[in-house]
């Protein structure tokens, strides 16, 4: 992967950068998305925020080597608190956990104002974006499902308008996607059945320790999800 050729994940990610935005990539490592970005004019302005040492090295040299300083800003902090508001109308957040993701969502809410869309690739949990978004006034306007190198990895895109549009069915439509779960693909159906097959195993482990109280809602939470996949699986 290089500035030119980014992994089939971030391409898609990038596929979703309104042509001519000013992005913020946070988390952006070494800062492969925001030169990218730029080089395929998808964007005018890129920042790259990083809160590690080593990542924000890697983008400053990145973005020197690509003679990209005056059009890629590289910033070290955590999260949002590297934005200035109204600074940029697009922020994208890569290959972390959709838990991690919701939080700096959250932690740095007010930089978002001015923000028209977000483009999220959380590498789990993406049920935890989909609460935040539904949560925060942030319309779900896409979703795109991926494997690559033998990982599924999942994209959501958001846009502030009304939050509980894409939603029929909240609790399945939380955990599995509206928009996935509507094409239901390949790899969609792959991920589902690696999940509650995982879940299964899981299930037997506590049915093994016979154990009661916590463990026993637990594993009742996780049947309900099982319920769920199966259904939508099967029809
Ligand atoms: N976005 C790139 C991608 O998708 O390939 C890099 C993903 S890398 C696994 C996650 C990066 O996020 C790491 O470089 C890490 O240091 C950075 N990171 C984690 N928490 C962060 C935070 N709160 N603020 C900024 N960067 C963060």
């Amino acid at each position: 992967m290089n500035v030119h050729k980014l992994s089939h994940r971030l391409e898609t990610v990038s596929s979703f950068i309104p042509k001519g935005s000013k992005i913020a990539d946070i988390g952006s490592d070494h800062a492969y998305l925001p030169c990218y970005a730029i080089e395929k004019e998808l964007a005018s302005f890129a920042i790259a925020g990083e809160v590690v040492e080593g990542p924000y090295q890697s983008a400053l040299n990145q973005v020197r080597e690509s003679e990209l300083e005056e059009r890629v800003s590289v910033r070290k902090g955590n999260g949002l608190e590297v934005l200035s508001q109204g600074e940029v109308d697009c922020v994208t957040i890569a290959g972390m956990g959709g838990t991690l993701i919701s939080t700096i969502l959250e932690n740095g809410k007010q930089k978002l104002e001015g923000v028209t869309r977000l483009v999220l690739q959380p590498n789990v949990s993406a049920i935890s974006i989909r609460k935040w978004l539904l949560e925060n006034g942030w319309e779900l306007v896409a979703e795109k499902i991926l494997e690559e190198d033998k990982k599924i990895y999942e994209v959501l895109v958001a846009e502030r308008g009304d939050t509980r549009k894409p939603y029929s069915n909240m609790e399945k439509e939380l955990l599995l996607g509206p928009f996935l779960m509507k094409e239901k693909s390949e790899v969609f159906i792959k991920k589902w059945r690696q999940e509650a097959e995982q879940w299964k195993k899981i299930c037997d482990q506590m049915n093994e320790a016979a154990q009661k109280g916590e463990l026993e809602k637990k594993r009742s939470t996780i049947e309900r999800k099982i319920e769920i996949v199966e259904e939508v699986l099967q029809t």
